[in-house]
């Protein structure tokens, strides 16, 4: 090596060792030693009984014990937070959220996929992601991003540098040519799409497409069984759009990799086809019948009922922001998930939580589990659940979290009051602990 260039690297290198602990990822936050909260009231996410006067134990970044103050033994040296008569639950999980870019409404959004650059929507992202987090929501999974950019923010989350939810991401949303998933009402040129962004006709392509989404990160995949309420083009809301082989072969594929598939589906026809080729879940599930329940609760198919965005297109169609097929299409379908939770429920199937923030204020979050109790009759105590354990199921996480449990990660959070006697107090988060550190604590006590 010439000599210049060997001192030149030689000074790199000390430059370098002496900021090395500066220039690395910060890695996420985690808690550290022995932290007990108190509260009123602890539900610990199974569907059991609140605990009264329950308390937590939390040790690093994991739960140590639950249980009454009564029994369990508070560890000399702890910190103690006393958070008064609040409820103390787990992180809540959002099954359905679409955190990437501008929300519905936004004036700007009409065109944004073609006028606002990746790296902007995935800043927007980052918005999103923090204003979910202290929403109470811990996880999502997100059900369709742009050019990978859940993967950007989830690298981002998990190496510390934005607050963020644990992010399971999708990559691209799978779907025929011009169907709910595509970019319809452009010239011809202008949005074509391709495997690789989720565009695939036929068993070949779908399962090319799988590949591709797995290959740059999807933890499960998401699919277009039926078209939708707010895609450009003139099929009805229900209309079946993939065929029974096309997601079979997707839920095949999917599964040889260790992923789950979940279809957008809003006819009956089309949650049926999905129930039957083996999808985990089945989202918004607008015009469920009876046949149709019956089939996922055999199948253990799960409901994520969406009712946030039903009632936000409804909103919108009637103040003219949603027009003409789209404003038709979100009236009919609000109207309809009124019955479908309770088709559901009525039916034994499974139901977790989603509310598709992004047609939603992201944050506004918690408002589903009010609309599970008000629209669907669900109790309190179930739609808590479903906001919690079944989402961890759901995606095959609920070893590690979903409940406050020993051994589980410490994603705890509380709303003052009693979310099983007044609801709405699940849009009011006050406290929330992810990986056992604290991100929220409003009313904190001495
Ligand atoms: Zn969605």
């Amino acid at each position: 090596m010439h000599r210049f260039v060997a001192l030149f690297l030689c000074v790199v290198f000390v430059v370098a060792s002496a900021v090395a602990q500066n220039v690395g990822a910060p890695g996420e936050r985690k808690g550290s030693g022995t932290v007990v909260l108190k509260a009123a009231r602890v539900i610990d996410g199974t569907g059991g009984a609140p605990i009264a006067n329950g308390v937590v134990v939390v040790l690093d970044d994991k739960i140590m014990a639950v249980g009454p103050a009564s029994t369990v033994r508070v560890p000399s040296g702890a910190k103690v937070i006393d958070l008064g008569n609040a409820t103390l639950m787990p992180g809540f999980i959002d099954g359905h959220t679409h955190i990437v870019g501008r929300v519905l409404g936004d004036p700007e959004a009409g065109n944004a996929a073609f006028r606002d650059a990746d790296s902007f929507l995935t800043l927007l992202g980052a918005r999103n992601a923090e204003r979910t987090l202290m929403a109470g929501f811990t996880t999502i999974r997100n059900l369709g991003a742009p050019n990978f950019d859940d993967m950007t923010l989830k690298r981002a989350i998990n190496e510390g540098w934005i607050p963020g939810p644990r992010i399971y991401g999708a990559g691209h949303a799978l779907g025929i040519t011009g169907g709910h998933c595509d970019e319809n009402g452009f010239k011809p040129g202008v949005a074509d799409g391709d495997f690789k962004n989720g565009i695939a006709d036929g068993v070949d392509q779908v399962r090319a497409a799988v590949r591709y989404q797995i290959k740059y990160g999807a933890d499960l995949i998401k699919t277009c069984a039926t078209a939708g309420v707010l895609s450009e083009g003139t099929a009805a809301v229900g209309t079946t759009q993939y065929t029974y082989e096309e997601l079979k072969a997707m839920v095949d594929e999917a599964k040889k990799a260790g992923r789950k598939v979940t279809a957008h589906a809003h006819g009956a026809e089309g949650i049926k086809i999905a129930t039957r080729a083996g999808v985990a879940s089945i989202e918004h599930g607008s015009f469920l019948d009876e046949e149709g329940a019956k089939l996922m609760a055999a199948n253990g198919t799960y409901l994520v009922p969406t009712l946030m965005a039903g009632e936000g297109v409804e909103r919108l169609a009637k103040n003219n922001t949603l027009r003409g097929l789209r404003a038709e299409k979100a009236l009919l379908a609000a109207a309809a998930m009124r019955n479908s939770l309770k088709i559901a429920i009525a039916n034994n199937v499974q139901i977790a939580l989603g509310t598709d923030s992004g047609v939603i204020l992201h944050g506004t979050n918690g408002h589903e589990f009010t609309l599970m109790v008000e629209w669907g009759g669900m109790s309190p105590l179930d739609a808590i659940v479903a906001g919690t354990l079944n989402g961890a199921k759901l995606l095959g996480v609920e070893s590690s979290i979903g409940t406050l449990s020993a051994g589980k990660f410490a994603d705890i959070v509380a709303v003052p009051g009693n979310p099983l006697t007044d609801i709405k107090r699940m849009e009011n988060v006050t406290f929330v602990m992810k990986n056992g550190a604290i991100y929220k604590n409003a009313e904190a006590r001495p």
